[in-house]
């Protein structure tokens, strides 16, 4: 008997039919003598709908009080799913029970509204599973040491199924989601992405934190982690299809480079409109300069991905980051209020309209020229780069917002990503 854990996301649990049809599937999946775990998003676009309440009471404020409601509010989109799943199980005569984040309790940090899962205590689920249950836990959130409900940020569900499999040592987290695996890009954008039948746990790390949604970022680090076996599947195929089928379908994250595994030099483009770039101009070029900015910036809790400082004219030089948006305004604020005046710099100025688009692949490693083709194909189309970050496996670059799909087609081109490796 083998212990799964599987996660539904929104778009999979979006009306009560749908529900209906992911108890069917989960019911598959008892009834062939596995214990399962199930962790549901809140039904598609809920949580977008309370927060956008939230917005209508009241303009977004950076204060502790404020984000503790936001979780309070968001928490219980994925309360409602969990509960109409656990019935829709009960209705088709299987044993189920759902617990919300702090029923487990799942615990986290308090950094509300992108807490960080810190334990899971799986004693209650387990004691579930052994009289023959099916255990729904609600995703994208927990409690912290104070008792107040926090979430995990936006498609924290991912993260929430696979601590739950590192913590109760699953054999496997099946991840159903609206596409039938991971693909060279986002099928949205280029019709010709190709799903690939599997993907290296370091590519999609990259990928993930490049701002490819289909899994979050830090699902696949507690994966990695964890070593949890973990598979992106469609939850549109008939409920009804072949287990053994359906076990081995959409794309499995590897842990080991094997033989089978697809050569590609480049194995995906990732983008995000997420980011904001911000500038500090005119500071001082002296040593501890990068410090006092971004120590500021870490304090606040805010995370920083590219950051460029130009080359000093009279000793002056332009230091720029980028974070994401939703973390612009305060850090804007918090650069001119605490920052400027101590390092006598000129002025802070901000840039929303801009995009970061990265291509990854561990062929990279061993191959060169793959960045100079990637600048090439930008510079043929006109496109501009403001901004370039490399690691071993993946170049990033930040291009104006308007550009990101022309670059992302052109890429998957320039890359011949629709066709398999050789
Ligand atoms: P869920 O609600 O199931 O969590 P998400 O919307 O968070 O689903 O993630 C799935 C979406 O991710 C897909 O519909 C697709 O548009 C997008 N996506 C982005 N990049 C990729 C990729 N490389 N492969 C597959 N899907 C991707
Ligand atoms: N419901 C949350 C969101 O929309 C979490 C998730 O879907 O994974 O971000
Ligand atoms: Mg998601």
């Amino acid at each position: 008997m083998s212990l799964i854990v599987h996660k539904y996301g929104g778009t999979s649990m979006g009306s009560t039919e749908r529900i209906s049809n992911v108890a069917k599937r989960v019911a598959k999946w008892a009834r062939a003598g596995h214990q399962m775990v199930v962790v549901p998003s809140a039904m598609s676009g809920e949580t977008n709908r309370l927060l956008a309440l939230a917005k209508e009471l009241a303009p977004a404020k950076p204060t502790d009080a404020y984000y503790r409601e936001l979780d309070m509010l968001a928490a219980t989109g994925e309360q409602a799913s969990s509960a109409l799943l656990a019935i829709a199980l009960q209705a088709l005569g299987m044993e189920s029970v759902s617990y919300a984040g702090w029923q487990v309790p799942i615990r986290t940090d308090s950094a509300y509204t992108k807490a960080r899962i810190e334990s899971i205590d799986d004693a209650r689920v387990r004691a579930d599973l052994a009289v023959g249950k099916v255990v729904i836990v609600t995703g994208f959130q927990g409690i912290d040491d104070l008792g107040h409900i926090t979430t995990l940020g936006r498609g924290g569900s991912d993260t929430s199924a696979v601590a739950v499999a590192a913590a109760m040592m699953a054999d496997e987290c099946l991840i159903y989601t609206d596409v039938d695996g991971v693909y060279t890009t986002d099928p949205r954008i280029v019709p010709e992405a190709r799903r690939l039948s599997t993907v290296s746990f370091e590519e999609m790390l990259e990928m993930a934190s490049m701002g490819s949604k289909v899994l979050q970022i830090r699902s696949v680090e507690f994966a990695g982690k964890y070593k949890v076996k973990l598979r992106v599947l469609s939850s549109f195929t008939p409920w009804d299809i072949d287990i053994n089928q359906e076990a081995k379908s959409g794309t499995l994250i590897t842990f080991e480079e094997d033989e089978n595994m697809e050569q590609a030099i480049v194995s995906g483009i990732a983008f995000s409109r997420d980011e904001t770039k911000i500038s500090v101009l005119g500071v001082p070029d002296k040593p501890g300069i990068a410090y006092q900015i971004l120590g500021a910036v870490a304090d606040a809790n805010v995370e920083v991905d590219m950051i460029i400082q130009n080359i000093s004219k009279d000793g002056k030089t332009d230091f720029s980051f980028t974070v994401n948006h939703s973390d612009y305004a305060k850090t804007i604020d918090l650069l001119k209020s605490q920052v400027l005046p101590k390092l006598g710099a000129m002025e802070v100025v901000g840039d929303t309209k801009i995009c970061k688009v990265s291509i990854v692949g561990i062929g990279m490693r061993s191959h060169v020229g793959v960045a100079s083709t990637m600048f090439r194909t930008l510079s043929e189309e006109g496109i501009n780069i403001q901004m370039i970050s490399t690691s071993e496996i993946k170049t990033s670059v930040v291009i104006d917002e308007k550009y990101m799909e022309l670059a992302v087609k052109a890429l998957h081109q320039a890359f011949k990503l629709e066709q398999a490796a050789p």
